[in-house]
């Protein structure tokens, strides 16, 4: 097991907001984590990723304790793409992919400058920035910044990446560009996903979240079912498949005003 959750509480002012959460993500599987808001994904993720300590349970990278790990070790093992990126300082896209190398910076110096340039070059076409390497971070579009906060894990090179909602606000051409590229590199992906149709075309497994507590599990074919689709949302659904991608296809049946 890459990442493994056991029985993770955490609270906030005395409320439950992760209420006993277990889960497991093989190596090299892409898993979403589905759930209305307010349900707790953030958290969840916050207590993985050691944004919070939770109050018991805890997370594993291949056996072991994230909390345990140092902050140079847990990023050689884990890149995280949060779902509020409030950058202060504005920075060339360029510096802030470099951001993400921080783990493989030696103390004194050493680092062979010109592979340290390629690989962040290199990351930067693969999101298709090439020629906004000197660009301002914040005066890029929110599918270029989404883009470069990508490219910045991507550069870290470790094997398990946590996304929360990382097409969040973007355009539909946007959600699937950053979900192909992120499937493209066969790493280890566990992100909450908001748009159920973006989670049934690229997830291997579909973890349902309900009130901070996890109500299924299962392959978009599973879960994705009507009647699990309305307890968790409230709304009405048919479900098809896609032909282009033979995939569980979503369609949403509104309470419409007559
Ligand atoms: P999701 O990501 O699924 O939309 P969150 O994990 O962000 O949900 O939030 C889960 C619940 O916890 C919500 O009810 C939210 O209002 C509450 N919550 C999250 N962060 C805080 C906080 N810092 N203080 C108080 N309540 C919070
Ligand atoms: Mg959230």
């Amino acid at each position: 097991m890459k990442l493994e959750v056991k029985d993770i509480v955490y609270s906030i002012d005395s409320k439950l907001i992760v209420n006993g959460v277990s889960l497991g993500v093989e190596k090299g599987e892409f898993v979403g984590l589905v759930g209305p808001n307010g349900c707790g994904k953030s958290t969840l993720l916050k207590s993985i990723y050691r944004v919070y300590k939770p109050d018991s349970g805890a997370a594993y990278i291949d056996g072991k304790c994230i909390a345990d790990m140092s902050n140079k070790e847990s990023a050689l093992e884990m890149s995280v793409m949060q779902q509020e990126n409030n950058v202060e300082f504005d920075m060339m896209v360029y510096d802030m992919v470099m951001l993400g190398r921080f783990a493989h910076q030696h103390l004194f110096g050493g680092n062979d400058k010109i592979k340290e340039r390629q690989i962040v070059l290199d990351a930067i076409e693969e999101v298709g920035l090439k020629g906004y390497e000197e660009r301002s971070f914040l005066s890029l579009s929110g599918g270029e910044k989404q883009r470069t906060l990508v490219a910045r894990a991507l550069v870290q090179k470790a094997d398990l990446i946590i996304l929360d909602e990382p097409t969040n606000h973007l355009d539909i051409g946007y959600q699937y560009q950053i979900m192909n590229i992120l499937k493209r590199q066969k790493l280890t992906v566990f992100s909450s996903i908001h748009d159920l149709n973006v989670a049934s075309c690229y997830c291997d497994r579909v973890i349902l979240l309900k009130k901070g507590k996890v109500v299924d599990v299962g392959t978009p074919e599973e879960v994705f079912v009507p009647h699990k689709i309305r307890q968790l949302f409230g709304i009405d659904t048919k479900v098809t498949v896609n032909e282009a991608t033979g995939k569980p296809n979503i369609i949403f049946i509104p309470d419409l005003v007559s």
